[in-house]
């Protein structure tokens, strides 16, 4: 009997009973009283009616009904409660057969002339929170799905404790192991890129005013490489001073160096206009000399017959000079004209030949060995001896510069069926996939002083020539480029 171990009990039952038994008629709260062996001995009449007051009363929560791990959660703010005699709380699940309340309970110990005597319990009925909640989860793992499918990641700070919740997506983009990183805001702050930081700084503390947050910064990368993100975000606040900004952030690096290779090839571009009309200009101007010129050349002439001695030797000087204007007017519009292939039939080895001699000067400037090896003594072509020239130019030329002093640069000819072969290798840096890939576009150049037009215009001059550009290269070891050019067949 109750009555016998504990003889204040029943009277204090009776109390709680008067005193709550009133007020607690109707919901949405309602107060269960137990004993200290958990039995429960009264329960308010606005007890919900899914809870069913006879399946509580007369039994420990125990007994009441819900999952196992619900009991052991009951038991632990139980024990909190009845021997540290602390306030006990927990949200529950009560599972009735057919649906499943949520409830909140606080556990609260009850004592009387300084003896614990009991535990009062205030219930209340919290499953739509619970289920917003859980829905709100729901959503988030959603949302974290959809920035892992968009390649971005999910990411909060809480400004308080500047504590960091990455989601993996940006350990990606980080090149880091989650393992490996404190996740806090000043660690943060470490992996951007210096001069980018106070950037960020003025970014978050903008967001603690504005609540949104955008902006694009530089990283370093666990592994050491400069990425740029773009991270967006908005700041939520939960009491003064006291919020949390997230966010999403996303590796824009291939899109940002773009970005910057179409900023500088319209720059380039912008600059090859101004050489075309500088070089117009120049043509125009030294057509309009060269009437003049020969007027004055003429009378010098006509002068010279008629001078006495004398000023026959200023009128040489004068005649010297103009024939001397004369040539650089004509030379200005031969480069001015523009470049109509002139095809007639070539002898390459001949021709290749003096392109390599024209190259050893520079050759030499580089300390590299170029090695002629024509392996014919004689292949005949169709093509345009000054295009031609400027291709086999252009490759010894990058050939030379991706050598070190002391390399050798190889220049073989021959001939194989229909085609003539003429192949440039050498023991230079090489390129990786990545270049292989791109050379030969417009204005790709890994040179400081690179145009990135050279392999561009020999392949467009070796095709105009009905042949064909390869290039094989090898990081480390070297390049061969070889130019396939059809052999001239019939009078040759
Ligand atoms: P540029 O020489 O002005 O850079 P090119 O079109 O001639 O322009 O070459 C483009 C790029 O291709 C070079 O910057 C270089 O990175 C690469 N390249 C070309 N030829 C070689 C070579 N023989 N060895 C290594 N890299 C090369
Ligand atoms: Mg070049």
């Amino acid at each position: 009997m109750v009555d016998s171990r504990f003889p204040s009990l029943n009277a204090r039952v009776q109390a709680v009973s008067d005193a709550l038994g009133g007020a607690f008629r109707e919901g949405p709260d309602w107060v269960s009283y137990h004993a200290l062996n958990a039995e429960c001995l009264y329960v308010t009449p606005s007890v919900r009616p899914w809870m069913h007051a006879s399946d509580l009363v007369g039994r420990s929560f125990a007994a009441w009904p819900m999952l196992d791990e619900e009991r052991a959660r009951w038991a632990s703010a139980w024990l909190e409660v009845v021997t540290g005699r602390a306030v006990g709380r927990l949200v529950w699940r009560h599972d009735v057969v057919g649906s499943a309340r949520w409830v909140e309970s606080v556990l609260l110990p009850d004592e009387w002339r300084g003896q614990l005597v009991g535990v009062m319990v205030w219930h209340r009925d919290v499953t739509d929170r619970q289920k917003r909640e859980s829905a709100l989860e729901a959503s988030v793992e959603r949302l974290q799905l959809a920035y892992g499918l968009a390649r971005s990641g999910y990411w909060e700070l809480d400004v308080t404790t500047r504590r960091l919740t990455w989601s993996q997506e940006v350990f990606d983009i980080w090149e880091m192991e989650p393992e490996h990183f404190a996740a806090t805001y000043d660690a943060f702050l470490e992996t951007v890129v210096q001069e980018d930081r106070p950037l960020v700084e003025q970014a978050v503390s903008r967001a603690m005013h504005t609540h949104t947050y955008e902006l694009e910064y530089r990283i370093r990368t666990g592994r050491g490489h400069i990425r740029f993100v773009r991270s967006v975000g908005r700041y939520h606040e939960h009491g003064a001073g006291r919020g949390v900004l997230f966010g999403a952030v996303q590796d824009v690096t291939a899109q940002k160096e773009s970005e910057l290779a179409l900023a500088a090839s319209r720059e380039l571009l912008a600059r090859s206009d101004k050489l075309a009309a500088v070089g117009q200009l120049a043509a125009g101007i030294a057509h309009e000399i060269r009437n003049p010129l020969t007027a004055l050349r003429g009378f010098i002439d006509l002068m010279y017959q008629r001078a006495r001695s004398n000023n026959r030797r200023y009128l040489e000087i004068m005649r010297g000079e103009v024939s001397r204007m004369e040539a650089i007017v004509s030379e200005l519009l031969r480069l001015a004209r523009p470049d109509r292939p002139q095809f007639q039939q070539l002898d390459l080895v001949d021709l290749v030949q003096e392109v390599v001699a024209f190259m050893s000067a520079q050759a030499l400037l580089h300390g590299v060995d170029i090695q002629y090896e024509p392996r014919a003594a004689t292949i005949k072509v169709q093509g345009d001896a000054n295009q031609l020239k400027q291709v086999f130019i252009n490759l010894m030329r990058n050939g030379i510069e991706a050598m070190q002093p002391g390399g050798v640069l190889r220049v073989a000819l021959w001939q194989e069926g229909g085609a003539a072969r003429v192949q440039i290798s050498d023991e230079g840096s090489g390129m990786s996939p990545d270049a292989l890939a791109r050379i030969g576009e417009p204005f790709f150049t890994t040179k400081e002083q690179g145009t990135g037009l050279g392999v561009m215009v020999s392949k467009r001059m070796v095709a105009d020539h009905g042949g064909d550009l390869l290039i094989e290269s090898e990081v480390g070891r070297g390049t061969t480029v070889m130019v396939l050019l059809p052999v001239a067949n019939g009078d040759a």
